[in-house]
């Protein structure tokens, strides 16, 4: 979504290349359900939203980046409107509902729970119908060609197995989230957080990459992938219960099933230990099951699939990894503080969701800092095309080690996951420092990985979606924003 965004924005300056390592629909976006926030229902405000944001990012959000997200989000919204994007509407009215930790009923939906799916159909639509655009899918970004900032990058094609350069004025890192650095996620496969470990190597700064968003409720059916049940279940009235039938978020947080995710995710954790099972329920079961099905028909469809029917029974579900809130820092205009290369959507770190970010939020920022991002690059305009002499080779001879995107996955789960503690941090960061991948993927997730651990074990608090058993609560000192680069380790601006 911010990198079709983006290239909308761009193609007026010239040529754009949008680059996909899987097909174009493959990415969180296609998959984001609940919805988008923004604050145009006739009882909202900007300011309202404003507020319900800071809140949520506990004391870490950058207020100018709020600001610009709320401001900016209508005026996008209604672009998209205009663009074809059908979102669910009573009558004539845009249909709001609401998600944990929004004061008012903000979030926009599409087919019910397809908000995403049908705001990426937009983009790409108008994407194609600009002559400067052209698109290449099935080709990995592997690196960025350095030279005097970046000039290009290199993609790995896995048809030929081979990696080829191209070369470009500027590059945008929209390479989405990196959920899959996690041995359970709700992110799909291509979620290995590419765009931070590429920016990483090529000396950008990375922000605030410990805060990880761990979903409460992704269906936790043995043998099934860990699929999203939306917060929007919980804002039509869901409710949770443990392994014996009772209710218990009461004893976790005034708001119940609506309490920011982390409080959420931190209760079903406990409630697992406390019942000894491997997840809890989630249950709507009371709303009908002809409403489920009309509300959520993808949600009710997929749980189907996997042998729950979710209109009469509780679905079982757990925690797993969903939203990056850091990334690659950039400003309010894309860039990094390398020349040419510039970062949006999940992949940045633009400050906007602090230690946590809202619900909804997420796709609103694709939308307006892809917008503000896709300006800034056409500034590149008129710099000659850089030359380099990186030459295509072949990689055949590259073969996945086996069992170790497992291995990555399951110290980054178990040691820098939802409960975390110097121990553990220590531990994960020296066993992954034994470990050498050498393919693509493999590599980010453990860069990633590594950087998780690096920057979590600074952090001695706990503060929004960081939780460390050692040091339980939010400390001044750290109130700050954490910074590491290739040339420096932590530190804190
Ligand atoms: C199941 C699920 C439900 C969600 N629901 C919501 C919701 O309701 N509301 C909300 O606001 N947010 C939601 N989110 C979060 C939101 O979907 C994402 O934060 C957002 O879509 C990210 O958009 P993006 O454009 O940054 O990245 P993406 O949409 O993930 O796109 C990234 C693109 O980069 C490509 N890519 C990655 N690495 C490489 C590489 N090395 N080379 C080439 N291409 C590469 C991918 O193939 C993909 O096309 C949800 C996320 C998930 C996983």
């Amino acid at each position: 979504m911010a990198g079709l965004r983006a290239a909308i924005e761009l193609a007026e300056a010239g040529t754009v290349l949008v680059v996909a390592k899987d097909s174009l629909r493959e990415s969180s976006s296609e998959y984001a359900q609940g919805g988008i926030a923004v604050a145009l229902s006739d009882d909202d405000e900007v300011e309202l939203h404003e507020q319900d944001t800071l809140y949520a990012g506990d004391g870490l959000c950058d207020p100018v980046a709020v600001r610009t997200l709320v401001e900016e989000g209508p005026a996008a919204i209604q672009e998209l409107i205009e663009w074809g994007a059908a979102f669910d509407r009573e009558g004539n009215k845009l249909a709001f509902t609401r998600e944990g930790a929004h004061s008012r009923d903000r979030i926009l939906h599409a087919h019910g729970d397809s908000t995403g799916r049908e705001i990426a159909r937009t983009l790409y639509q108008k994407a194609c119908s600009l002559p400067n655009v052209t698109f290449r899918s099935f080709a990995a970004t592997t690196e960025l060609l350095l030279e005097d900032g970046v000039g290009g990058a290199t993609m790995y094609d896995a048809k030929t197995q081979s990696e080829f350069p191209i070369r470009a004025r500027a590059v945008l890192l929209a390479t989405g989230g990196l959920g899959r650095v996690f041995l359970n996620s709700t992110n799909p496969e291509v979620a290995t957080g590419d765009g931070v470990a590429m920016a990483y190597r090529a000396g950008a700064e990375i922000s605030d990459i410990e805060f990880v968003q761990f979903h409460p409720t992704a269906l936790a059916v043995e043998g099934a992938p860990r699929f999203l049940l939306s917060e929007a279940l919980r804002g039509e009235g869901a409710l949770l219960r443990n392994s014996h039938g009772e209710r218990f978020m009461e004893r976790y947080h005034e708001l119940l099933e609506l309490a920011p995710r982390d409080v959420v995710a931190r209760a079903i954790v406990s409630e697992m230990a406390l019942t000894g099972t491997p997840h809890v329920f989630l249950d709507l079961t009371h709303r009908g099951e002809s409403f489920i099905r009309e509300r959520f028909p993808r949600i009710y469809e997929t749980c189907l699939q996997y042998g729950v029917n979710i209109g009469t029974d509780a679905a079982p579900v757990a925690p797993a990894a969903h939203y990056a809130m850091g990334g690659v820092r950039t400003d309010l205009e894309g860039r990094t503080n390398v020349a040419r290369l510039f970062a949006a959507g999940e992949a940045a770190c633009t400050g906007v969701h602090g230690a946590n970010r809202l619900a909804s939020n997420s796709l609103l920022e694709g939308v307006v800092f892809g917008i503000r991002a896709g300006r800034a690059m056409r500034e590149t305009k008129g710099t000659d095309l850089p030359v380099h002499d990186a030459q295509e080779r072949n990689m055949g001879t590259v073969g996945p080690v086996p069992g170790l995107r497992r291995r990555i996955q399951r110290i980054a789960w178990e040691k820098c996951g939802i409960l975390r503690a110097a121990q553990g941090l220590q531990e994960a960061r020296s066993e992954l420092e034994t470990l050498a991948p050498q393919l693509p993927e493999e590599r980010s997730i453990h860069q990633v990985a590594l950087l998780i651990a690096r920057c979590a074990l600074a952090r001695e608090e706990s503060r929004g979606a960081h939780f460390r058993t050692d040091y339980p609560g939010a400390r001044d000192a750290f109130a700050r924003h954490s910074i590491i680069s290739r040339d420096s380790d932590v530190t804190w601006g």
